[in-house]
């Protein structure tokens, strides 16, 4: 039983951007945005630095109660003067239909599925549902824990949504097991997720998978070498002082140098 899927969705997959296959795609910025200033002004960087995506979480899935939760719905006004600020394309996690409809109803291009939904076949399934008839671009981050099954299974309730824009982001995987990276990338589990879905777009989030910023580039290379199609990370403008992921997160530009050192060699086909 290699096949995961019953659903010939493999075909449906429009490429996430244009230029796939030919270039990396870039999705940096903040791990929340914290205030309207932070955001901007990380975003201006960022626009300077030529990236396709600009990201920022409003609603925080903590582990434990009393961390920072997020900004809530004024940050997607943010994201907005981002948008006519910059022209980058905006993106923020959503866990439910409120995120979903307040997300359509601000105009963010793109929305992300975080690794602890994912888990949940009942809130995929309503985020699906919330999306359907919308043209928003959708990235589904895999499940925390290694089950390829899983994470398949939420590119299918998107795509049977009628989504036609989805890619994956491989965000690293808990484990007891304890080693340098925050999540244990377990790369056989992306591989196989590409053999599955060969024109499914995968972004490597190297971010949670490092859990800090010396092995950023280490993993970032590693996953262009494996043919990813991309790159996310998180972007701050003073990381010790991030409300949340303080020691994985870089400056703009320290960012805009790893992202100029790191080669993206196309895929020969
Ligand atoms: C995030 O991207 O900030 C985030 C919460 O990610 P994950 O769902 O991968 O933990
Ligand atoms: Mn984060």
């Amino acid at each position: 039983d290699t096949k995961h899927s019953d659903l010939a969705v493999a075909q449906q997959f429009k490429p996430f951007f244009k230029e796939k296959n030919k270039r990396a795609f870039w999705i940096a910025g903040p791990c929340s945005a914290e205030t309207e200033e932070q955001v901007l002004s990380t975003a201006r960087s960022l626009a300077s630095a030529n990236i396709d995506l600009f990201r920022a979480g409003i609603w925080k899935p903590r582990t434990r109660p009393n961390s920072f939760e997020g900004i809530g719905t004024q940050g997607l006004e943010w994201l907005n003067k981002v948008q006519t600020e910059t022209g980058l394309k905006v993106c923020t996690e959503v866990a439910n239909t409120a995120h979903v409809e307040a997300c359509l109803k601000h105009g963010i291009d793109v929305v992300w599925i975080g690794a602890r939904t994912t888990v949940s076949p009942f809130a995929v399934q309503e985020i699906a549902d919330a999306l359907q008839g919308s043209e928003v671009k959708v990235l589904i981050k895999n499940p925390i824990n290694p089950d390829l099954k899983l994470w398949v299974g939420a590119i299918e309730r998107v795509a049977k949504s009628g989504i036609e824009h989805i890619g994956a982001i491989h965000r690293g995987f808990s484990s007891f097991e304890i080693n340098k990276y925050r999540n244990q990338p377990r790369w056989q589990i992306a591989i196989e997720l590409k053999r599955e879905f060969p024109d499914l777009t995968i972004i490597c989030d190297s971010s949670h998978i490092s859990g800090n910023r010396v092995l950023l580039e280490e993993v970032s290379q590693k996953a262009l070498d494996l043919n990813y199609d991309g790159i996310m990370m998180e972007v701050h403008p003073n990381p010790d002082k991030a409300w949340s992921d303080a020691e994985q997160q870089v400056t703009p530009e320290v960012f805009a140098k790893l992202k100029e050192r790191l080669i993206y060699r196309p895929a020969e086909i």
